[in-house]
């Protein structure tokens, strides 16, 4: 049995919101769900969930749930139903009042505008497609030319870029939607224009305050702060998203590829999960097929090591939902099969589990091991594990069901839920057996098992095995 490394992510929209949409997504190959709070209702949200919980148990494997938060994010307010055409050269006023939009005047639902901007900088409207530039600020108001014109419609995001927005990272429709999110269970919760390891800190506070769950954090890199302050952000969070999106509007285009390599390098080294984002496919939300080139950036993010592709627009809205899940994998498939691994990379000290992992990897890489078998009751063992990018298919075992679904996401892991493990001897039985059921492993070929004294308590690794499966 062949498995693919790199998980896939999937956005929920209008495209994607029945049973039947939801299927076809899972028999294509889908690893986690993403539903997005930027669009969409509680009230959907509510239908949408309990219907990828139960594909995903017929299906019989874990699809995580990802509840991503809009964010400080500024919008364009009102604009006529079919928008309005800015041309290039001509001046238009951007205004925080509740105006509707017309030729001469752009409302921006944000009332500090006179705060974060100035003349000589530039406003980035419709994901950088239209771009203004500021001539003058007169009364909270910016007057502006416009550099790249383009049809402006309503709720279109705006950037700042080089501005510093004082806004909290968590709004008040954050704060309601998490509550939401962690009542509806999902297992990981992304922040949207993140800037510091503090807005991770506050996120964290705010779910150990609603629930013993261990729900995880998806940190979305999309502003220059971000990427200022990567390293701690990447300590602070369990998981990391190149949101090329807006990152490409806050910081030059040209420069995102560099910053996604170091992202994915430097999350991988600190064990963390990592998410590359936005326009993989972004053609085939029309087109049955992919472009050249998109099919060119999936595999190149399957080469710089990213832990999972992630679909927008192309499973949310597309033609071609099921489709573009295929294509993903398909490629994954076919770069992973070119690469040869078993690297041991450094980052082993510092922790038992950290070396147990390294050994376990190399000790996988030298025996040509079917399968690396690791109990983990966090999850964090896995990440260990998995961060060296073994050659070896990584089976996780665990009695949390959180965790399972966590793992769903993390690169070349196929997690399983076991029943607690009575002692060591019994969790070196429970992977064996799992070994068997995932498929990689046949009778006589050889598995490594990681596992812990004490079992079940989270830090506690620090065993390895090197078992042959039965004839
Ligand atoms: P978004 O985030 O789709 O929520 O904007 C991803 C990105 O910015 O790339
Ligand atoms: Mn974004």
């Amino acid at each position: 049995m062949i498995m693919r490394r790199t998980k896939i992510v999937a956005t929920l929209g209008p495209a994607t919101e029945g049973k039947n949409q939801i299927k076809s997504l899972e028999e294509a190959g889908v690893d986690a769900i993403r539903l997005n709070f930027s669009h969409g209702s509680h009230e959907e949200f509510s239908r949408l969930l309990p219907l990828v919980r139960s594909v995903a148990a017929e299906a019989g494997r874990p699809i995580a749930l990802i509840a991503d938060l809009q964010g400080p994010k500024i919008r364009v307010g009102e604009m006529p139903p079919a928008g309005i055409k800015l041309v290039r050269g001509q001046q238009v006023r951007v205004t925080p009042s509740r105006v509707i939009g017309s030729r001469d005047t752009i409302p921006i639902a944000y009332g500090g505008l006179a705060q974060i901007i100035e003349a000589g900088r530039r406003i980035l409207l419709d994901d950088g497609r239209i771009i203004l530039k500021v001539l003058e600020m007169r009364d909270g108001e910016a007057e502006c030319r416009v550099i790249s014109g383009g049809t402006l419609l309503s709720k279109k995001g705006v950037n700042f870029p080089g501005a510093t927005v004082p806004e909290p990272s968590l709004t008040s429709k954050d704060r309601q939607d998490l509550e939401f999110a962690l009542r509806a269970g999902v297992d990981y919760i992304a922040l949207s224009y993140v800037r510091s390891a503090g807005d991770i800190d506050e996120l964290r506070r705010l779910i150990s305050h609603q629930t013993d769950r261990q729900v995880k954090i998806i940190a979305k890199i999309e502003k220059r702060e971000a990427i200022r302050e990567i390293n701690s952000i990447v300590a602070a969070a369990d998981a990391v998203m190149v949101a090329r999106g807006d990152l490409g509007v806050e910081i030059a285009p040209e420069r995102v590829p560099y910053w996604q390599k170091e992202i994915i390098h430097r999350a991988t080294a600190q064990a963390k999960m990592v998410i590359t984002a936005t326009q993989m496919l972004e053609s085939m939300i029309n087109s049955p097929t992919p472009t050249r080139a998109e099919a060119s950036d999936v595999a190149n993010a399957v080469y710089d090591g990213t832990d999972a592709v992630m679909l927008s627009g192309e499973t949310a809205v597309g033609k071609y939902p099921a489709r573009a899940v295929a294509t993903m994998h398909r490629i994954a498939r076919t770069v992973e099969a070119s690469i040869s691994r078993a690297s041991i990379i450094e980052g082993a000290t510092g922790s038992v589990t950290k070396a147990i992992s390294s050994a376990a990897c190399e000790l996988a890489a030298n025996l040509n091991a079917a399968a690396i078998v690791t109990p983990t009751s966090s999850g964090h063992t896995a990440l260990e594990v998995a961060k060296h990018r073994p050659q070896a298919p990584i089976v996780a075992i665990s009695s949390g069901l959180d965790v399972v679904n966590q793992l769903a996401l993390a690169w070349g892991v196929q997690p399983h839920l076991i029943s607690p493990a009575r002692d060591t001897d019994d969790m070196f039985s429970k992977a064996i057996t799992a070994a068997g059921y995932s498929g990689f492993a046949a009778p006589g070929q050889v598995i490594v098992i990681t596992a812990g004294v004490r079992v079940n308590v989270p830090g506690t690794t620090n065993l390895i095995k090197v078992q042959q499966m039965e004839e």
